[in-house]
């Protein structure tokens, strides 16, 4: 156990509900012993570089204006260019798009992709908002973070609630107010418009890429595993059908509507056409049991892949959790004390950071597609993802077992040690 950092938190940050900058921060606390030298420069990422909070009016289709909040934050660019997603969720605040800046910071760089930490969003709840307003709203974010993102200094991306669709309206305006036609600005955009084969099912393949690295290393074979995945979205989704065409069975789902379990296993193509063709609701899928949502996190089951939002397994259900190993497909489901718990039960969880990458690095992949103007193969495509992912995931792993350490920490040392390399030999100017 580690106590809540001793540092000062941003004066913007209330210190009696740090909320997901608070966790990120006691991730550093814990890395901050293994940085030799460089640890003089740690105190860089408890400061986000650049933050821009603005205000989106937005004309509503029964004439009534109404305006959200939304961010911009640019959390370190020692190695490139920021990268990171851009969230529509009602509980998106400022401690939460800092958080997810920097854990883009560490991803990035824990598979060595060569760009910075950033993230958006805007609190907002979309499921309220007609297409047309959903279109007026992102459009006038997009406008107003403009002072920041670029092909070459700030590449926003999808995250909850924002799709191919809100990529292809912030390309849009970005280039309209650039007066040219930019691909570059985001990724996850439509095929048709520059985006890339493979971006689509890309984090949920990423996550099995690296679970089935971490089952040869537990020895457990991955062909018949059973999987509990909590979110159907992006994420869960292509996880589910990536896992269950190498053998695994989906044993039990849950989304926002509730939950669903099924000894024999889900069918994720099945569940997918119920969901998004016939529109269904999970708990009226016919090819599983509804079950209560708190039992989720008991069912029995060798892999737990959380997928949907962050704070998830805590200390009030750690202890209930059977799987072997928990791939973080979500970004920060896991708090610093639900993992000490899971450690001590011997169950290895795979951070974020490295379990979720897989979206960025075809994000990247999408970059230098539309740099070039050279577009791969998806065959192509996911070989790479594949090699990106397993060589990130060698040294991670090996670093975990000779230091003992959480392989979060491991890859936390990997990732701040390229940082904070870039950061020592960029210097302070002036
Ligand atoms: P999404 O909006 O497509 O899907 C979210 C899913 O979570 C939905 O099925 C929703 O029903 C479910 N959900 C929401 N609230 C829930 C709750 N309280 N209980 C249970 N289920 C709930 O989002 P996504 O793009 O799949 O992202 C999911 C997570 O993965 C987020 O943490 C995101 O930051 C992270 N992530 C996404 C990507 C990506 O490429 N989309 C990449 C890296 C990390």
């Amino acid at each position: 156990m580690t106590t809540p950092t001793a540092h000062a938190l941003p004066s913007y940050i209330d210190p009696s509900h740090p909320g997901p900058w608070g966790m990120f921060m006691e991730q550093l606390d814990r890395v901050e012993p293994h940085l030799g030298p460089l640890a003089q420069w740690v105190e860089t990422l408890r400061r986000p570089k650049r933050m821009l909070i603005v205000d989106v009016p937005v004309r509503m289709d029964d004439g009534r204006i109404e305006h959200f909040e939304g961010y911009r934050v640019q959390h370190n660019l020692s190695r490139g260019p920021g990268k990171g997603g851009v969230r529509f969720h009602p509980q998106v605040h400022i401690s939460e798009v800092m958080a997810l800046a920097g854990w883009m910071t560490v991803k990035n760089a824990a598979v060595n992709l060569p760009y910075g930490g950033a993230k958006g969003g805007i609190r907002v709840d979309p499921s309220r908002l007609s297409l047309a307003e959903l279109e007026r709203m992102t459009r006038r974010y997009t406008s107003e973070i403009g002072l920041l993102i670029g092909p070459d200094r700030d590449i926003p991306a999808p995250d909850v609630n924002t799709n191919e669709q809100v990529m292809a309206w912030m390309m849009d305006t970005y280039s309209i107010n650039q007066g040219g036609t930019q691909t570059g600005v985001v990724t996850g955009k439509p095929l048709s418009m520059g985006g890339s084969l493979g971006r689509r099912d890309a984090t949920g393949r990423g996550c099995f890429v690296v679970a089935r690295e971490a089952m040869k290393r537990l020895n457990r074979p991955m062909e018949g595993a059973r999987v509990a995945i909590q979110g159907f979205g992006n994420v869960g989704n292509a996880a589910a059908r990536v896992f269950h065409e190498h053998g695994a069975k989906i044993v039990a789902v849950q989304d926002v509507g509730g939950t669903i379990y099924n000894e024999a296993g889900i069918d994720p193509h099945a569940l997918q056409h119920h969901l998004k063709v016939a529109e269904g609701a999970l708990r009226e899928f016919p090819g599983g049991t509804v079950i209560d949502d708190a039992s989720f996190w008991g069912v029995d089951c060798d892999i737990l892949l959380p997928a949907a939002l962050e704070r998830q397994i805590t200390e009030a259900n750690a202890y209930q959790i059977k799987a072997k190993l928990v791939v973080e497909g979500a970004n920060g489901p896991t708090t610093p004390q639900a993992e000490d718990i899971l450690w001590d039960m011997g169950c290895t969880v795979l951070p974020d950071v490295l379990a979720n990458a897989g979206g960025v690095t075809v994000s990247y992949f999408e970059w230098v597609q539309n740099a070039s103007s050279f577009f791969w193969t998806e065959q192509d495509i996911n070989m790479r993802l594949d090699r990106v992912l397993s060589e990130a995931f060698e040294p991670i792993w090996n670093v975990a077992q000779e230091k003992r350490v959480h392989l979060r920490t491991a890859a936390f040392i990997a990732a701040c040690t390229r940082v904070l390399e870039a950061r020592a030999l960029r210097g302070l100017y002036p």
